[in-house]
């Protein structure tokens, strides 16, 4: 017994018998003697389609008109959802994200919520109604209605968890949980029970897409635990959580990332100060910047090698030619290549994970360009056509079957 949010994705909700399995989900949840509020995502691909809608009659419609269209996805499965639940024969109220209290900054399409004023939500849980929220959107001080970026309701979900002291936050979407790597695509891939904050984000960021970053962050501040899970098969999902337990693994995942570009400058003067006025460069354009290899200096010069995202890369070219003096033949841009990395907090106090890692490359003969490491993560950057391969390879090492 307790109040449980529980957040659908929205191919979770695509179709009417999909809502319909949702509302059952929900009411047995109730039934069993718990409060609920949920939170819900546009049906299907309607949030895309709303954005091809915008294009065809403006394609540089302003950040404010296009948030008042993408919120009506949301509006549309909240009315939906909470009309199955009445048909059920349970007591439902509907909310937009302003109703249910969000508050967030002014930024169109990529607001933060900044606070939730949860009046409303607990009055219609103290009458235990099932309150059924629209994700992804909220209210700025202008009163003009925002949404939170693209994936935003796993963030809305975990915001009113943190915000209502939920007992628990479960993220139903149509995979079983988190698993050590992409369950399509390699075999023997097995889905993990537990996994902590920091690891959840370094699979995240790695192109792990169950959980939307930002929520995995504010899970972490606050802690709150969050499980992922199907709702289209009812078992246990992944938990996420700060402290995990090692299921006897070290590493928790292996994940490939292909919006990657190798950015190598050769022979750039070999004096203090380079590497500063370069990266500087980059940091003010925004553009991230991922893994940096540095070699050492012979005679006068040295050569710098880092990676940007794929979309970033020309961008990133021009800001090292407009910083140094040098010949554009000496900078190579390589679009062709792939991230691979190998994520577990426990990696850090064990030896032997990263000799691991390279020795089922080397046995595939798939040739390392570069490699990094953080203290739950070993990366390394390959020829792209090798990435599914070296995710399989290395996979196997650690996961035999
Ligand atoms: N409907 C929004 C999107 O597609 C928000 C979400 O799905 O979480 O990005
Ligand atoms: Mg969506």
């Amino acid at each position: 017994m307790g109040l449980i949010v529980q957040k659908f994705g929205g191919s979770s909700v695509a179709n009417a018998e999909r809502v319909m399995n949702v509302a059952n989900i929900i009411t047995d949840t109730y039934r069993q003697g718990n409060d609920v509020i949920v939170v819900v995502s546009a049906q299907g691909d309607t949030t895309d389609d709303l954005i091809e809608k915008a294009k065809e009659i403006n394609p540089a419609a302003s950040k404010r008109e296009m948030d008042m269209l993408l919120t009506s996805g949301e509006q549309i499965s909240i009315a939906l959802l909470s009309m199955a639940i009445e048909k059920l024969g349970f007591p439902v109220v509907s909310l937009l994200g302003w109703q249910a209290g969000f508050n967030t900054s002014s930024a169109y399409g990529t607001a933060r919520i900044k606070s939730i004023k949860t009046d409303r939500l607990r009055a219609e849980v103290d009458r235990h109604n099932i309150v059924v929220v629209a994700g992804f959107q909220g209210l700025n001080k202008y009163d003009d209605l925002t949404t939170l970026g693209r994936g935003g309701s796993d963030t809305s979900a975990v915001a009113i968890a943190a915000a209502m002291h939920a007992d628990r936050c479960q993220i139903f979407t149509d995979v079983e949980g988190v698993f050590t790597a992409d369950p399509r695509k390699v075999e023997n891939a097995k889905k993990l029970q537990e996994i902590t904050y920091d690891e959840m984000l370094e699979l995240a960021t790695l192109g792990a897409q169950v959980l939307n970053n930002r929520s995995v962050e504010m899970a972490k501040k606050y802690n709150v635990e969050v499980e992922v899970l199907s709702s289209l098969k009812r078992v246990p999902g992944t938990i996420v959580k700060e402290v995990a337990k090692m299921e006897k693994m070290l590493v928790r995942g292996v994940t490939k990332d292909t919006d990657v570009a190798r950015i190598s400058i050769k022979k750039i003067p070999n004096n203090p100060g380079v590497a500063f006025k370069m990266f500087a460069k980059l940091a003010q354009k925004k553009i991230n910047v991922d893994i940096i290899l540095q070699s050492v200096g012979r005679d006068d010069t040295k050569d710098i090698t880092f990676t940007v995202s794929k979309e970033n890369a020309d961008e990133a070219v021009k800001a090292v030619l407009d910083t140094f003096d040098i010949e554009e033949s000496n900078i190579v841009c390589d679009k062709e290549v792939a991230k691979i990395s190998v994520v577990g907090a426990g990696m850090e106090s064990h030896p032997g994970t990263a000799s691991k890692m390279f020795e089922a490359l080397y046995e595939n003969d798939i040739n390392i360009d570069m490699i990094s490491t953080s203290e739950i993560k070993i990366s390394v950057l390959i020829d792209i056509k090798d990435a599914d391969r070296a995710v399989s390879a290395v996979h196997r090492a650690f996961y035999p079957a």
